[in-house]
């Protein structure tokens, strides 16, 4: 049953349309998602992403009351034990029976919605209405719309509320991100933002590493990444943690495929001379999606 509550990621609960709880092994407790892309419309499109794009949305539009309905509801319902009753979180042991972060992280990119700074402001309040001090705030992003003003401001108001920026960056070169990450935007506007970005708050880094076409990430790429976080860090952005992990679900693509741990070993060897924390995971439970 615990098992199955990790690997269970569900976009859907209980009838929610946007609030979905999970266990976080990697958290050790649970991770409130809210998503506001049911529309699963993304400004990327990994090839490693676990969204699946075949199936028809239930539901395309965002109403924030009912975000805000959901996760109060989700919220009472973790702290009341009532979730530890329902599948798959009956078997969860009690050490991992809290709640750890409320995460902006669902069928797209979430601060590309033009929900996103008045979600937050909702988010933000429940979380007060609630006394939640400790519960971080997460936000996954592809960095995409980091220097959007409206964005910027919902972001600064997450710095007092326990917000974190958790920034996809899974390439080195503009070649490897345009085809694994198959977006429009250019890489080199994504380095800008991160670097914006890690300069008005630490970044949590999250990087993706994974064998494509048979192939792990050649030794060049590596070193071209590694020069990406030295850009950001000698601009003077500030990097909380880099997560390195691969895939834990089906991607998109099936020539996508998992990196052994002393593989992802191998590569974050290769960062931890930049001075800045490094953890590895066989999978995640909350990584973009
Ligand atoms: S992994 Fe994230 S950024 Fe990439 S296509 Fe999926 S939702 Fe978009």
């Amino acid at each position: 049953m615990l098992e199955e509550a990790i690997r269970a990621h569900p976009r859907t609960y209980a009838g929610n349309r946007y609030v979905y709880p999970v266990l976080s092994r990697r958290a050790r407790g649970i991770s409130v998602g809210v998503n506001l892309n049911p529309d699963k419309v993304c400004n990327f499109e990994c090839v490693y992403c676990q969204v699946d794009r075949h199936s028809e949305p239930e539901v395309r539009t965002v109403h924030l009351d009912r975000v805000e309905e959901e996760l109060s509801a989700v919220l009472e319902e973790i702290r009341s034990g009532l979730l530890f009753e329902r599948r798959p979180f009956a078997g969860v042991p009690e050490p991992l029976r809290r709640l750890n972060d409320i995460a902006f992280s669902g069928d797209g990119e979430p601060t590309a919605a033009s929900e996103f700074p008045t979600a937050v402001r909702r988010v933000v309040g429940v979380k007060e209405a609630l006394g939640l001090r400790g519960v971080k705030v997460l936000v996954l992003t592809n960095g995409s719309t980091l220097d959007r003003p409206a964005v910027r401001e919902a972001l600064a108001l997450l710095d007092g509320h326990e917000g974190e920026v958790w920034a996809k960056l899974d390439a080195g070169t503009e070649a490897h991100y345009r085809e694994i990450s198959r977006s429009r935007i250019p890489f080199g506007k994504i380095l800008e933002n991160l670097c914006l970005g890690a300069r008005e708050r630490p970044l949590v880094i999250q990087s993706c590493f994974f064998r494509w076409k048979g192939e792990a990430p050649p030794a060049s790429e590596r070193a071209a990444y590694v020069e990406r976080l030295k850009e950001i860090l000698e601009t003077g952005g500030r990097l909380r943690l880099i997560q390195v992990y691969t895939l834990a679900r089906p991607p998109a693509e099936q020539e996508a495929q998992p990196l052994l741990t002393e593989e992802l070993e191998a590569i974050a060897a290769v960062m931890r001379p930049l001075g800045v924390p490094v953890k590895v995971f066989g999978g995640t439970e909350r990584a973009c999606p």
